[in-house]
């Protein structure tokens, strides 16, 4: 038992309601606190656990005299709350780190800008397919304490976003993936990409010689950064070139793992397409192979993964016009990778909150991939002033149905039509989600 210490919870969504049973489980005096409104599901599951909550509000009483703080990756450090916490020196730690404490399960752990969710999906899917008693957690999937507390099984898949390694301090990847590093997010680290940086090499922390580093050889931040670190793991780059002391390669037309197991498939047979799908399907492939799954196991995955919503998702064809979903492309460096895997002439729609993007990343390519751009978002202004002097036809929309007929109009068969707006979404949108979905709806309807 604990002595009845106190854990108090901040944020009552998938992460700090799993926290909070496991929490109660582990004989705690638990707390949960929400400055919104708790989802009627989540008041559901801590009532049953017998779990006091509040909504609404964070009582200072009730909060400041924790043991520990359980925060939800979504609340940022400058909360006042959490401002208040740390004055307190009370210990603050993310949902994972906590979960981490209760089980000795295999950790993969996938981090990196761009990504994430994609590469964590298709492990997932290789390791179900391998008939592995595997958890899907972390920003995708079930709470993983919720997990470690009712249904707890022998590895977990974990997406890991910055904020969620933020608070975290003795956990351990048994393999850790890291895809890339690109500017994301810096609102919430002070405008600082070393910030930003250091909080994702957090993956790395606490790794043995047991476990393994898989990462993109080619970015230019992580070579950096591995050069400041001792490194106690085993070290599995990968690249799209072949080259020395790679684990997985592309060459020739193939896909290739040289250890543990030497596997190679054709590139032809991935399901995934595109330059970024090759890295995430080779990060896939070397975090299966480690965990010793069969050669022919990796192959039918790679090949038959049906690839993640909104994520370079093919929608329909409408008179020779195809229509593909990329609503996830929150920032710059997504797009560019969607706009590199484009084969036909391309209608770029782009907009909406622009978290302080540099579009001179996607000049080339937008000159090279598109004949035409379509504007969407609540003030386009600054799409206007990069965008309009390359001399594309342009076109200026504020609702999704706008947007979808100016695109067609601009349209011929063989042309793609591709929503990938490098912003977030909420100008106009309920999330990205909501993006893609009336993206979707309205292409179909044509
Ligand atoms: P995350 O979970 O990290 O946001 P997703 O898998 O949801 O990543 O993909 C987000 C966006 O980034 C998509 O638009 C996708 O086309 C693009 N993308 C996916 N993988 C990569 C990669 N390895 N490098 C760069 N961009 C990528």
């Amino acid at each position: 038992m604990n002595d009845m210490k106190r854990i108090v919870i901040l944020g009552a969504a998938e992460s700090g309601v799993g926290a909070a049973v496991l929490a109660q489980k582990e004989g705690f005096d638990v707390f949960v606190t929400d400055m919104g409104k708790i989802k009627p599901h989540y008041k559901e599951m801590l009532d049953k656990h017998g779990i006091s909550w509040e909504e609404g509000q964070h009582t200072e009483g009730l909060v400041l005299n924790a043991d520990e703080i359980i925060k939800s990756p979504g609340i940022p450090d400058s909360a006042a709350m959490v401002q208040k916490v740390k004055a307190a020196g009370i210990n603050i730690i993310s949902e994972i780190e906590f979960a981490g404490r209760y089980t000795d399960s295999k950790m993969i752990c996938i981090t990196g800008s761009n990504g994430k969710t994609t590469t964590t999906s298709l492990i997932y899917h290789i390791f179900k397919k391998a008939g592995y008693d595997v958890g899907l957690a972390g920003n995708i999937g079930r709470s993983l304490a919720l997990q470690v507390a009712e249904d707890p099984h022998a590895y977990y898949v974990i997406e890991l976003s910055s904020f969620q390694l933020d608070n975290m301090y003795d956990f351990r990847a048994n393999i850790a993936v890291l895809l890339n590093i690109t500017p994301d997010h810096l609102d919430r680290y002070h405008n600082s990409m070393q910030e930003y940086t250091d909080s994702k090499m957090r993956i790395l922390q606490n790794q043995t010689k047991d476990d393994a580093f898989v990462f993109w050889n080619e970015d230019p931040i992580i070579s950096r950064e591995l050069a400041k670190y001792h490194i106690e793991s085993r070290l599995c780059p990968f690249s799209i070139i072949k080259k020395d002391g790679m684990i997985g390669y592309i060459a020739d037309g193939e896909y290739v793992i040289e250890r543990p197991t030497p596997f190679n498939m054709e590139q032809e047979a991935l399901a995934l397409t595109g330059k970024h799908n090759m890295y995430n399907s080779l990060a896939a492939g070397i975090a299966a192979d480690l965990s010793g799954i069969s050669n022919d196991v990796i192959r039918e995955s790679l090949g038959d993964f049906e690839g993640v919503e909104h994520r370079l998702e093919f929608v329909c064809t409408v008179h020779g016009v195809t229509f593909i979903n990329d609503s996830k492309a929150t920032n710059v460096d997504a797009c560019w990778y969607a706009l590199e895997s484009m084969t036909q002439p391309t209608i770029l729609i782009i907009g909406g909150l622009d978290k302080g993007n540099d579009y001179n990343q996607i000049k080339d390519l937008v000159l090279q991939k598109c004949k035409g751009l379509v504007y969407l978002g609540v003030d386009n202004s600054k799409l206007h002033a990069f965008f309009d002097p390359l001399g594309l036809p342009v076109a200026e929309t504020r609702s999704m149905k706008d947007c979808v007929n100016a695109c067609y109009a601009m349209a011929q068969p063989g042309d793609t039509i591709l929503l990938s707006p490098c912003c977030a979404s909420f100008d106009l949108f309920k999330n990205m989600e909501d993006r893609g979905e009336q993206f979707k709806t309205l292409a179909r309807a044509l």
